[in-house]
């Protein structure tokens, strides 16, 4: 039995050579936290994102400097690049005549309906996507009036709002997101959306905090959104390095069975009976593994208790006892390693793996 519901089958929208929505696989994205206007920092950072996972980039385009810095930017990389612009149009335009793959612009901000013209015209013309992209914490006064708070279903109102001004312009290569620092609302809002529109959506919580804080929040609200098939894109906010964001974003996926890029490594908690320091050896091939992206599956047991069960599903794994551990592969006993050498002798065993 599956346990995520059937995808929402929601528009397919092309964002450079990355698809959103339909049957796409749900992708990750992450958005720098350089000055975009410093060109050698924010492709540095794109870079070394790329290479953990991210699958899409935002950057921040607060002026026409950035603007223009952006455009270079986008002719220095492969992956596809997202201007994340407020209010102003003339900045939008900069960047979708430089070649941005999606602009995130809410055009009920822009001002007048001629201006959000310009910008859907242009979008349409290259054939890049807009996203609308609301927040809790900028709903429009007359909504949380309205609402008395800034509720899920005042989001999902000022979301269609701007979806509005958008499809009155002549353009319906749209995007939404419904984030809010609060994972009830977030949840609340996105199903609301899900069940209004048939546009893909762009899954987070925003403001999720440090690392612990927005991984846990994160792997709840979005976790929850992905298993009752809401949502086609995800962004993990991180107070901290954004390649952590895409850490986090990988496994959520890979937890639900959307992805299977990467590592699984199964380590169990240890116990009593554990007499074998399991703790390190995971952390050290965890880390060893980080960056690999071929689907693979390490069992780290600390007994025979549960150990020899789970070792045999995994493709390579072990099985501590006293002073050394069982190595199994592809569900066979291969040999016993002695306690020190455990971490070699399993990436040994790994990289032949990850070489056939
Ligand atoms: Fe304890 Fe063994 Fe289970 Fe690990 S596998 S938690 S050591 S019983």
């Amino acid at each position: 039995m599956e346990f995520t519901s059937a995808r929402k089958l929601t528009k397919t929208i092309k964002i450079g050579n990355i698809s959103i929505g339909g049957n796409a696989p749900v992708s990750i994205q992450s958005m720098t936290n350089t000055d975009t206007r410093n060109v050698d920092a924010t492709l540095k950072q794109i870079c070394d994102l790329e290479a953990v996972g991210c699958e899409i980039i935002r950057l921040a385009v607060p002026d026409r400097e950035a603007a223009q810095a952006l455009c270079t930017i986008k002719k220095a990389t492969n992956i596809p690049v997202v201007a994340d612009i407020h209010f102003d149009h003339e900045l939008a335009l900069i960047a979708i005549n430089g070649g941005v793959d999606k602009v995130r612009i809410n055009p009920g901000n822009i001002g007048s309906f001629e201006n959000v013209k310009k910008v859907a015209d242009a979008a349409n013309y290259k054939g890049i996507p807009i996203r609308i992209g609301v927040n809790a914490g900028s709903v429009e006064k007359e909504l949380l009036a309205k609402y008395g708070a800034p509720t899920a279903e005042a989001m999902v109102e000022s979301a269609l709002r701007h979806g509005d001004i958008l499809e009155k312009a002549g353009f319906y290569n749209i995007v939404y997101s419904l984030k809010a620092s609060s994972v009830p609302m977030t949840i609340a809002a996105y199903r609301l959306m899900s069940a209004s529109c048939g546009y893909p959506l762009h899954l987070g919580i925003t403001e999720a905090g440090t690392e612990f804080f927005a991984s846990v929040k994160s792997s709840i609200g979005i976790g929850c959104l992905l298993a009752e098939g809401i949502g086609d894109t995800i962004r993990v906010s991180v107070t901290g390095d954004p390649l952590v964001e895409i850490k986090i974003g990988r496994e959520i996926l890979k937890s639900l069975g959307l992805r299977n890029d990467g590592a699984d490594v199964i380590s169990c908690p240890t116990c009593g009976r554990c007499q074998i320091n399991i703790i390190p050896i995971a952390e050290e091939i965890n880390q060893r593994l980080s960056g690999i992206r071929k689907p693979l599956k390490i069992a780290i047991m600390g007994c025979a208790v549960n150990g020899p069960g789970e070792a045999k599903e995994a493709d390579i794994g072990i099985a501590g006892g006293k002073g050394e551990a069982l190595l199994f592969k592809k569900g066979k006993i291969i040999r016993k390693i002695p306690e020190d050498s455990i971490v070699s002798e399993l990436m040994d065993e790994i990289n032949k793996i990850l070489e056939v």
